[in-house]
């Protein structure tokens, strides 16, 4: 993998950093165990993995694709690290990123754009690209990105990978640079079902670090890939959500997405229509909640602890609070600024009820959409993302029109339930397309069974 890197990164850029000897060594320990041993440890042990650079890394520097953290060597490990070294799995490298996991096409980095396998003159999905990106070109067999509203799946569709948000609390996000709390969630990003399934179970599971992590172990996510392998269906409750799709969604998507949905029939899966009325408000809730967020999580990058430091220049004040602005307004990017202005609005005196407040009602009623909706199906189902890769530079001037990309992705994050993507076949224009399947919380297994039937 680290001669793929070597070959397609020029032309790719999914690597912020590559840490080719630690890999080396990793894996060479790996090689000098005993077959008692290696019998002992996950089904995954020795394979190499890809981390998004927005989970932190012992003695690997963690940028978050941003200016302000250039140069910080983490001096302890994510929880997910911890475990996949325990699992003996060779970490390659750090993955690019839209700027602190804002945006949805990789344009965002500080550090210049990835570019998509399938094109390269278009973008593969954001914030996630570079994680996507290297699976896609073969650069990882597997790596970890993190999904906040979307920014593992919508990059996972754009790039034909398989892209994996699990239940909010399933996996630690000690060590996750945080960028939304209460949605932030880490996940995989691989090239089948089974990878991902098997590579959930190593990472997931309770963590006393992480205060919101739930105290149950990882779910039976492999057994169920394994029994979806088996291509029937017979039994599973399907539902096709009815406020997804339409307008804004490429004919081409939607096409694969409805020959998807009748093959899931053709397996046995009973479908039905399910009204989640309140989906049409998710993005304008997401839009408010995320940077009320960003804008208190993104705080600590005063120039005191982390990273970059910019002193006032002479003439002006030497005083702290000048330091921290000048510092602030060199390391944050264009988009991280707009949204540390719309969170700071959002959450001020006299506004905060009539912002925060409703988005956090509006959340409320998408919570109560997916508890009706699951009284009636087992899983629902969507396509991924509107539409296919694409090209640099169309949508960053128009922020709204990035925005759009996620509307089919937000509601499972502002629920905290579990979604997956998965390649759904070429459009007519020849790019991958995903259909994203979505189960009731902490009930994660429940989706891998029917994607691993589609797959
Ligand atoms: N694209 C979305 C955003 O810009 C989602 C980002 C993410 O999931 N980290 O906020």
């Amino acid at each position: 993998h680290l001669d793929v890197i070597e070959q397609a990164e020029p032309s790719i850029h999914a690597f912020l950093q590559i840490a080719g000897e630690q890999a080396r060594e990793q894996a060479d320990a790996f090689d000098a165990l005993s077959a008692d041993d290696k019998q002992a440890l996950p089904e995954l042990a020795g394979v190499p993995i890809a981390i998004k650079d927005m989970i932190v890394t012992k003695g690997i520097e963690t940028t978050a694709a941003s200016k302000i953290l250039q140069g910080w060597i983490p001096p302890y490990d994510a929880t997910v690290i911890e475990r996949l070294k325990a699992a003996h799995m060779p970490i390659l490298g750090k993955t690019n990123l839209d700027e602190f996991a804002q945006g949805s096409s990789t344009e965002h980095s500080a550090y210049g754009p990835t570019r998509n396998p399938w094109d390269t003159a278009r973008v593969p999905g954001g914030s996630g690209g570079g994680s996507a990106s290297a699976v896609a070109a073969f650069e990882a067999p597997l790596a970890l990105g993190t999904d906040t509203g979307g920014s593992i799946r919508q990059p996972g569709a754009l790039t034909g990978t398989v892209g994996v948000k699990p239940t909010y609390g399933g996996v630690s996000r000690y060590g996750a640079i945080a960028m939304a709390s209460s949605l932030d969630q880490i996940g995989p990003v691989t090239r089948t079902v089974l990878d991902s399934a098997l590579l959930q179970e190593i990472i997931g599971g309770h963590d006393p670090k992480d205060s919101t992590s739930i105290p149950a172990p990882a779910r039976p996510m492999a057994a169920a890939a394994r029994e979806g392998a088996t291509r029937d269906l017979k039994g599973m409750k399907v539902g096709l959500i009815k406020e997804i799709g339409g307008e804004g969604f490429q004919p081409g998507v939607e096409a694969r997405f409805r020959e998807a949905v009748a093959q899931l029939e053709a397996m046995g899966a009973e479908v039905v229509e399910v009204s989640c009325p309140h989906f049409p408000y998710a993005l304008g809730a997401y839009y408010i909640i995320m940077p009320s967020e960003v804008s208190s999580n993104l705080a600590r990058y005063d120039g005191m602890r982390y990273g970059l430091r910019v002193m006032p220049p002479a003439g002006v004040p030497q005083t702290a609070a000048n330091m921290m602005a000048y510092t602030r307004e060199a390391g944050f990017g264009d988009e991280v600024k707009r949204r540390i202005i719309l969170g700071t609005y959002a959450l001020s005196a006299g506004y905060y009820d009539a912002w925060y407040g409703s988005a956090q009602k509006v959340r409320t009623l998408i919570i109560e959409d997916f508890n009706r909706a699951f009284e009636q199906v087992d899983v629902l189902v969507s396509p991924t993302s509107p539409s296919t890769a694409f090209k640099f530079g169309e949508k960053m001037d128009d922020p709204m029109s990035m925005y759009m990309n996620d509307i089919a992705t937000i509601p499972a994050n502002l629920a905290g339930v579990p979604a997956l993507s998965i390649p759904a076949g070429l459009s007519d224009d020849g790019l991958p397309t995903g259909i994203q399947f979505i189960a009731p919380q902490q009930r994660d297994e429940v989706m891998y069974k029917p994607a691993a039937a589609l797959e």
